[in-house]
C-alpha cells in the first residue's frame, strides 16, 4: 500500500508531465473505484488544463484553470502510467492530453482508490481533508502540536500516530520505522510518552525529530517499493527497498541497532502488525 512518501514520489513524477497540458480526452471504464466517481468527473475534466499538482497526506490535489481541484487516491494499489498501454483489465481511467500527445492511465485492481471533485477554494473543506492534522516536514508539524495529539490518549503510541488528526500522512510502515528509531516501545500508551505535564519531555523531541527525518528520507529513497505499488513510469524501480527497513517485516530477525543484540517482534495492534525490538525500545 503506498504510504505518504510514494504518493509524494508519484507527484513529483507526474507534475512535469501533466502540468501545463490539457485534458483532451477521458474515458471513464467503470462507474466506481471505492466510491462512486462524481457524475460530472468526465465533463469537468475534458477540456481544462492542469496548472498545479499539489498533496495532501495520500491525496493527489490536481488543480485545473477551471477552478477545479480533481482529487486522486490510490487506494491499496492504484498506479498511474504514463504513456504505457497498462495491463488492461485494472485500467479504469484513461486520459489523453492536448490531443492524444500524451496519455495517462489509472490502474487499481484492488479498487481502493479514491477519485472527487471540489472547488479548488475550498479544498480544505472537502470531507476526506478537512479532520487532517499537521504533515511532517511542515511548519505546521511542530513538537507543541504533536505533544498535545498525544497528550493523555490511552491508546498505544502506535496507533495515536497512525491517528491522521494527530499527524497527516503517518502509515503502518514507517510508524514502527520511527517508534524504533525513537527508542520507544509502541506498546506504551501515548499518555505515557507524552508526559503528565505541559512541558515538552525528550520522548515527544524524539518522535518528532524521526518522524521528519523518516519521512525526509523516505521521499528522498523515492518511497519504498513494496507490494503493488509501482512509479508513475511503471518500472518499479523507485530506490526504497525492505531490507533497508530496521524493523518492517523483520519478525524474528536481529535488530540492526549497534549493540542491541534484540529480536525483531511482530504483534498486532487495532488489527496492523507492529514490529520492533523489545530490547532497544523501552
Ligand atoms: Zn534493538
Amino acid at each position: 500500500m503506498p504510504e505518504m512518501p510514494e504518493v509524494e514520489t508519484v507527484r513529483r513524477g507526474l507534475i512535469p508531465h501533466w502540468v501545463g497540458r490539457k485534458i483532451s480526452f477521458v474515458d471513464l471504464r467503470r462507474p466506481d473505484l471505492r466510491f462512486p466517481f462524481p457524475s460530472n468527473l468526465e465533463e469537468t475534466l475534458t477540456g481544462a488544463k492542469v496548472t498545479e499538482i499539489g498533496r495532501a497526506s495520500k491525496y493527489l490535489l490536481i488543480r485545473l484553470d477551471n477552478g477545479n481541484t480533481w482529487l486522486s487516491h490510490l487506494g491499496m494499489t492504484g498506479v498511474w502510467t504514463i504513456d504505457s498501454p497498462g495491463d488492461g483489465k485494472h485500467d479504469h481511467v484513461y486520459v489523453e492530453f492536448d490531443d492524444g500527445a500524451l496519455t495517462s492511465t489509472y490502474s487499481d485492481h484492488r479498487r481502493f482508490g479514491i477519485m472527487d471533485l471540489m472547488p479548488t477554494s475550498s479544498e480544505r473543506e472537502h470531507k476526506l481533508l478537512s479532520g487532517l492534522g499537521p504533515e511532517p516536514l511542515t511548519n505546521d508539524f511542530t513538537l507543541e502540536s504533536l505533544k498535545s495529539g498525544l497528550h493523555g490518549r490511552r491508546s498505544p503510541i502506535k496507533t495515536v500516530l497512525l491517528d491522521q488528526r494527530v499527524v497527516a500522512g503517518l502509515g503502518n510502515i514507517y510508524v514502527s520505522e520511527i517508534l524504533h528509531r525513537s527508542g520507544i516501545s509502541p506498546t506504551k500508551t501515548a499518555a505515557e510518552v507524552a508526559g503528565k505535564s505541559q512541558r515538552i519531555v525528550v520522548a515527544v523531541e524524539r518522535i518528532h525529530k524521526f518522524t521528519n527525518e523518516v519521512i525526509f528520507e523516505a521521499i528522498e529513497a523515492g518511497g519504498s517499493t513494496i507490494s503493488d505499488f509501482r512509479g508513475v513510469d511503471g518500472s518499479g524501480d523507485l530506490g526504497y527497498f525492505p531490507q533497508q527497513f530496521m524493523v518492517f517485516n523483520r519478525e524474528g530477525e536481529n535488530c540492526k541497532q549497534e549493540n542491541c543484540g534484540g529480536t525483531i517482534r511482530r504483534i498486532v495492534q487495532s488489527g496492523r502488525s507492529t514490529f520492533y525490538c523489545p530490547r532497544c525500545q523501552r
